[in-house]
């Protein structure tokens, strides 16, 4: 009787819950040991104005490349650092580090370009989030125009009445919102008249058929149509090719990034783009 008992608790949990669940752990123990001792970096892809045709900004991502696991994608381990509690320090890193590279381009004279900065719905919720974006930028002193804070829409609907109160001192203090992945999260549209956004970020997955699928398109279109309405700025991610720029410029998108224009770079890769894109500045 017990053994059969055991059988089953035991094909409850099977051998490849075994296995996630054990390089889940051991992402989690060498994330901690990564943040502890540096290992992580910063990449940037610029951000290109469709107005002014010319580079805006770019937006800070994170990379990872452990000495044995080989590359971690963001997209495996921002997920863990948010279940294991190690999304605040991580995500203090990135706003430490971020800051601190825009702060040398602005100190270079490239003083209109802007620091978009992802921000997890951990970090959205932490009461003392904007005392340590203020701290850092009057360390770098930093205007609070050049950086954006990017939040995805999952971030805004679980305490609606708190998030506002958050985006609202977020903006007072003079820094910009956009919202990431705009289109995908399961949230209504009511949000957009109660937050004092300044952007949509259209999501990729929405440009990437822009040519072929007509209801990608009929979607983009409709996305810029109502942000231009409701005074918001767009910007198109996940543009890949020349036509793509050309439909987006055509629809009124402000901006566009992605491997057209420019992939993630390092910051010294990304200074050479600078020099190379705003040598009139
Ligand atoms: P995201 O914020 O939506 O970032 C855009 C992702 O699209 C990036 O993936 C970028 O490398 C990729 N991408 C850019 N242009 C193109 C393109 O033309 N084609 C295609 N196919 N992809 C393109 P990445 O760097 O792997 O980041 C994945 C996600 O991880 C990010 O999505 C963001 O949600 C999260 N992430 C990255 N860095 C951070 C961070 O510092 N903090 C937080 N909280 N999340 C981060
Ligand atoms: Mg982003
Ligand atoms: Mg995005
Ligand atoms: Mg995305």
């Amino acid at each position: 009787k017990a053994k059969e008992d055991g059988r089953n608790k035991y094909c409850f949990f099977t051998a490849g819950m075994q296995s996630q669940f054990n390089r889940q752990l051991q992402l989690e123990n060498a994330l901690r040991h990564a943040i502890e001792h540096n290992q992580l970096q910063l990449v940037y892809q610029p951000q290109f104005c469709l107005h002014h045709k010319k580079l805006s900004g770019f937006e800070a991502l994170l990379r990872w490349q452990h000495p044995e696991l080989g590359f971690i994608s963001p997209a495996e381990f921002i997920p863990v650092a948010e279940h294991s509690g190690l999304m605040i320090q991580l995500g203090e890193w990135v706003l430490q580090h971020a800051i601190q590279q825009q702060k040398r381009w602005y100190q270079q004279g490239y003083s209109g370009l802007v620091m978009a900065i992802n921000l997890s719905p951990v970090q959205f919720r932490q009461p003392e989030l904007l005392t340590i974006i203020s701290a850092q930028l009057e360390l770098a002193k930093l205007p609070p125009h050049c950086i954006e804070l990017e939040i995805t829409e999952s971030a805004m609907v679980e305490d609606a009445e708190q998030a506002i109160k958050t985006v609202d001192a977020i903006r007072h203090k003079g820094i910009s919102i956009a919202i990431d992945d705009f289109g995908t999260g399961y949230s209504s549209l009511s949000y957009l008249k109660r937050f004092q956004l300044n952007k949509l970020k259209i999501d990729q997955s929405f440009v990437r058929e822009l040519l072929e699928n007509h209801e990608d398109r009929a979607i983009v279109t409709a996305i810029i149509r109502m942000a231009q309405s409701l005074g918001l700025k767009t910007i198109a991610e996940g543009v890949e090719t020349a036509e793509h720029q050309g439909w987006l410029q055509q629809l009124g998108c402000d901006e566009i990034q992605g491997y057209h224009y420019g992939r993630p770079m390092s910051a010294a890769e990304a200074s050479q783009f600078i020099i190379k894109h705003l040598s009139d500045r």
